[in-house]
């Protein structure tokens, strides 16, 4: 079955070279993808797009010409956090060998695979989390202005995937809260699911009632305890929640298209104390490898269900608010932490703040009309690859106009102060956004006020909302003339 002998083997990947001495940097994970690609007869190097300083955003996409007719496509997502969190992409690498030239090829009989292993280059070679404007990306996918977060969106876009796996480390040691206080975190793997009311209900039960826990069966089978997500701990004193609710992060705006959508975070050793490793990097990529052999076990086992669930037509009422709130029925949850000093393990009570309360239920109608601020809206559209069509010539629509009344506190919910039905002549140049479409509740989320994910919660969006004048986007209820 393997063809791959007559090619020329790559050889070891760029962090077993240096003997784990420091991470790899973003040019070497180039050479080596551009190594594997040359050395395997089912493997494609595409560029996704460039980063602010111009290093490429690659996918390495493997896919076997004799492999199934229909086979379930698997995007996997490394190092979104740059430096701060390097270990996925080492892994990535190894996967990749794995995949393309050894023993889990099988695998690509009933799965197409899309590995990003670098989706920050200017973060690792800069050596932060942040890419090189400053911006933590993993909360930059409802605007998507920075060009990495484009270049994931052009992945979804790109492949379709049914499956995704956005891949992160979480530091022990929170040296600037949680360490202050004198404790660090201890778990060794966490997984999530998506987890904003707008997934589609398929999908979103499917992870979180059967994939989630297969994951953490699959995990522990192999002798290394995982959890459920629990964000991240910075203070004994926070309540515990299960992460972030809105489209910000990756793992929501991929699920949210309706894919099958798990974030995992492996655990980060503090650089405090002595491995036999740089910084323990050679134990970290062995936790982010064994994450990755987990999820494609899972996924590649769930295949026909993934399908069946991601299959299914998109309809039905959704929540567009959603936060987190006490749990009357458990106001506590016990979770251990250890001494930064001892390391012993010592038992903490949270306040546990992991139920989550809807509101603003809507049922979305055919279709949005963006009649201005089309220069803010428009680019957002093409970045997230929200399917619209702009009037060539004026036309007449029935529309609801609502107003609204936007939060003065961060974190507070814009409430609907008036709506009515108008007869609006949308004039040349104005966009019609179909909602029956796969981003069509992403779009509603991004374009409803009431959204927790709302662009009109940041300023530029929200001096648009201006107060007696028609909002930039209403609602449709039918077309009632004039040229198409
Ligand atoms: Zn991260």
């Amino acid at each position: 079955m393997l063809t791959a002998q007559a090619l020329p083997f790559p050889g070891d990947p760029p962090l077993q070279r240096n003997g784990y001495s420091r991470i790899s940097s973003s040019a070497e994970i180039s050479a080596d993808l551009a190594a594997i690609t040359a050395a395997s007869d089912i493997a494609r190097l595409e560029v996704l797009g460039h980063s602010v300083r111009q290093r490429p955003i690659e996918a390495l996409v493997l896919r076997e010409p004799n492999g199934a007719a229909n086979p379930l496509r698997v995007l996997i997502v490394g190092s979104q956090h740059g430096a701060a969190e390097p270990a996925g992409a080492e892994a990535l690498l190894r996967l990749a060998r794995e995949l393309a030239l050894g023993e889990l090829r099988p695998w690509l009989q009933e799965l197409d695979v899309v590995l990003v292993p670098n989706a920050n280059p200017d973060g690792r070679d800069l050596g932060r989390r942040a890419n090189a404007n400053g911006v933590n990306l993993n909360t930059d996918f409802v605007r998507a202005r920075e060009p990495e977060t484009r270049a994931l969106l052009q992945a979804l876009a790109r492949y379709e995937p049914d499956a995704v796996l956005d891949s992160h480390e979480s530091a022990v040691l929170k040296r600037k809260s949680l360490g202050i206080e004198g404790w660090l975190t201890d778990f060794e793997i966490q997984f999530e699911t998506a987890n904003n009311p707008g997934v589609p209900t398929p999908v979103r039960e499917l992870g979180e009632s059967e994939l989630l826990p297969a994951l953490l069966a699959a995990t522990a089978a192999n002798g290394i305890a995982a959890q459920r997500y629990i964000g991240e701990i910075t203070s004994t004193r926070q309540p515990i929640t299960n992460g972030g609710l809105t489209l910000r992060n990756f793992r929501n705006t991929a699920g949210v298209q309706n894919r099958v959508s798990i974030l995992v975070e492996t655990r980060l050793d503090s650089g405090e104390f002595e491995y036999p490793t740089w910084r323990n990097i050679a134990a970290r990529e062995a936790r982010q490898l064994h994450c990755l052999h987990a999820f494609l076990a899972v996924v590649h086992s769930r295949r026909a269900a993934i399908r069946a669930a991601t299959a299914q037509p998109v309809r039905g009422d959704f929540a567009l608010h959603a936060s987190y709130q006490p749990d009357r029925d458990h106001p506590r949850i016990a979770i251990g932490l250890r001494r930064r000093d001892t390391r012993e393990l010592v038992m903490h009570h949270f306040a546990d703040h992991r139920r989550v309360a809807l509101a603003d239920a809507v049922a979305p109608p055919p279709a949005y009309l963006v009649t201005a601020a089309r220069d803010l809206i428009r680019p957002v559209l093409d970045a997230q690859g929200i399917a619209y069509r702009q009037l060539g010539a004026p036309r007449g629509y029935r529309v609801l106009e609502q107003h609204f009344k936007l939060p003065t506190a961060a974190g507070g919910r814009a409430t609907l102060v008036a709506s009515a039905a108008v007869a609006r002549e949308a004039l040349a140049g104005s966009l019609v956004i179909e909602l029956a479409q796969r981003r069509g509740r992403q779009a509603v989320l991004l374009l409803d006020p009431r959204s927790t994910s709302s662009l009109f919660r940041y300023p530029e969006f929200a001096a648009r909302l201006g107060a007696g004048e028609p909002p930039p986007v209403q609602p449709v209820l039918a077309a009632t003339g004039g040229n198409p």
